[in-house]
């Protein structure tokens, strides 16, 4: 059931970058998105590929839903085995070249090509439930979250996010919170009275399947603590650079995470390990067509 770690991920190693650097900062980045004196990594690839085709299966439609007024979304989900979309991004700014920073306009377009499309954002807790048979889904649900807690989440993401009655999860480095470009506990604090929801990304953003057991448990386990000590019950993980092994998914599950993320392409399913759910990645050059092909495609 355990798989080996992905060789991830290009937007994982530039999203290190941008902890220590600030997204804002790189424009002064080569073509390539890697600040000079950075040393290249040739196994790193991108999660996106977008130049790689698609499968051609479609996506199972939905079972009729009827909702009890127009500002409800039914929620009448009962097959569990209904694959979820679950968006990532990191960054929501304009940083030419850098794939992780998908520009505001960009993502202008993508809110409102899924409020158009009648989408319905769930938490990732959610689809914890939903796959758990604890709870039901809306129609046509979606979750979105965002990688490494950028400061721009609040201040770009959020703003249009709320236009379209959206709300998000943002998977935050416990240490880097409230340093600079990074979002603070205020800011974690206001997000969750709009209803977003906060999840794990460890304490320092290190390869976890590189660290040896009692690193590893404090990188996952005290990064839950020290969340739930400031803000709330923290129960969803997502894997720095989506890296991921037997003894780092047991971690998470011992820490007491109750779903988990990858950068593996997909969407989320019921049938896929709990812990190790798939996402759909957001990158800034992907257009509209990627956009929506990716949702269409559980295979993407
Ligand atoms: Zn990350």
């Amino acid at each position: 059931m355990f798989k080996p770690i992905r060789s991830s991920v290009f937007s994982a190693a530039i999203c290190l970058l941008l902890l220590t650097t600030g997204c804002s900062q790189i424009s002064s980045m080569s073509n390539k998105g890697i600040p000079a004196g950075t040393p290249a990594n040739p196994q790193i690839q991108s999660p996106a590929n977008p130049g790689q085709s698609a499968n051609s299966q479609t996506m199972p439609s939905s079972p009729n839903t009827t909702s009890p007024d127009n500002n409800t979304p039914a929620a009448l989900h009962v097959n569990r085995d209904l694959s979820i979309p679950v968006l990532y991004y990191h960054s929501v700014s304009t940083v030419p070249k850098n794939e992780i920073c998908m520009p505001p306009s960009e993502f202008e377009k993508q809110m409102a090509y899924l409020s158009e499309q009648g989408y319905h954002t769930v938490s990732v807790t959610q689809i914890y439930d939903f796959f758990t048979g604890k709870g039901t889904l809306p129609d046509k649900p979606i979750a979105i979250t965002f990688d490494d807690g950028y400061k721009d989440n609040y201040t770009n993401a959020f703003p249009t996010m709320k236009k379209y009655g959206f709300t998000g999860t943002i998977f935050v480095i416990a240490e880097n919170i409230g340093s600079n470009n990074i979002l603070t506990w205020d800011d974690l604090k206001a997000l969750i009275k709009e209803g977003w929801q906060i999840g794990g990304h460890s304490m320092t953003h290190v390869d976890l399947t590189k660290l040896d057991s009692p690193k590893l448990t404090e990188e996952v386990k005290n990064s839950k603590l020290s969340l739930e000590k400031k803000l709330e019950p923290i129960k969803s993980f997502c894997y720095p650079f989506g890296a991921y092994n037997a003894k780092v998914e047991k971690a998470v599950q011992d820490a007491g995470y109750l779903i988990g993320f990858t950068t593996d392409r997909g969407w989320a399913d019921r049938k896929t390990d709990l812990l190790l759910q798939h996402r759909i990645y957001c990158f800034a050059s992907m257009g509209m067509k990627e956009f929506e092909k990716r949702l269409q495609n559980p295979n993407y």
